[in-house]
């Protein structure tokens, strides 16, 4: 939830920006992998940025979020370049009467075809936590960080206890960060159904979640950045697992009481140690 004054449509573009490009930093959006988007629920002037309008079906109905704003990345567009120029890569959604389609605004710089192709799961995870949280601001990140995904591709991680007592053990902020932990979803393809269904799932009681063999996604209700956090944490813990794993596993992490003593000193609720 966001506290008004709310954010103005630029400071959002440009926080999606800058949260693109340091996504590109720590290797997590190579080419044009990842994309990004923001729900928010004040009234703003779309027009100024985009004037271009025509109608869209949303990929699912969303009536409860009736004149709700959408700024989604394109289909194709470099999470590097939309600090650049966020309106060639950014498209904007007001969801129409009824939450069946959408006003789509864009703007002439225009350098897409369509919105991402994982809107169906930005959507529907976007719609999940809103119902359920009633915030007036949810941000939703999928990235591609590179040690993460990595660590996927072992079956021993795959496994969620295995995974997060290994990767929430080498810095303090870890746990502080993701008392949650990190959601796993098994293989699945991209932009399907199944995908869809499982970060709606993994995601109530995850703020990040791996996507097997391809990527992760992370969402936050205070801001955009805040969400690339998220994958900064947990990619930062993948690279500590990774280089222990190629030392010969010399590492030996906080250990659970340790962590436990963590999450007594700072007030952190979690269920992993
Ligand atoms: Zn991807």
């Amino acid at each position: 939830m966001i506290e008004a004054p709310y954010p103005e449509l630029d400071d959002l573009l440009k926080m999606m920006g800058e949260a693109g490009r340091h996504l590109a930093d720590i290797e997590a959006s190579e080419g044009a992998a990842g994309n990004i988007s923001v729900c928010l629920r004040w009234p703003i002037e779309p027009r100024t940025r985009f004037p271009l309008i025509s109608e869209i079906e949303l990929p699912q109905p969303v009536p409860e979020l009736v004149g709700d704003t959408f700024l989604v990345t394109g289909s194709g567009r470099r999470l590097r370049e939309i600090m650049d120029e966020p309106t060639a890569s950014i498209a904007c959604i007001v969801v129409n009467e009824g939450g069946l389609t959408g006003r789509l605004y864009t703007s002439h710089h225009r350098r897409f075809e369509r919105v991402t192709s994982e809107f169906n799961s930005h959507l529907a995870v976007h719609y999940d936590q809103i119902c359920a949280s009633n915030t007036n601001f949810h941000g939703i990140i999928h990235a591609q960080p590179l040690h993460l995904t990595y660590l996927s591709h072992i079956p021993r991680y795959q496994d969620e206890h295995y995974l997060n007592t290994h990767l929430l053990r080498w810095q303090p902020e870890t746990i502080i960060n993701l008392p949650e932990g990190i959601g796993f979803i098994p293989f699945q393809i991209p932009s399907s159904k199944e995908l869809m269904t499982a970060n709606i799932e993994s995601l109530r009681t995850h703020r990040i979640v791996i996507w097997a063999k391809h990527g992760a996604m992370a969402r936050s209700d205070v801001s955009v950045k805040r969400a690339a956090d998220r994958v900064e944490y947990a990619e930062t813990a993948a690279k500590y697992e990774n280089l222990n794993l190629s030392d010969g596993e010399i590492g030996e992490g906080l250990s659970p009481d340790e962590i436990r003593s963590i999450c007594r000193t700072f007030n952190v609720q979690q269920n992993i140690f």
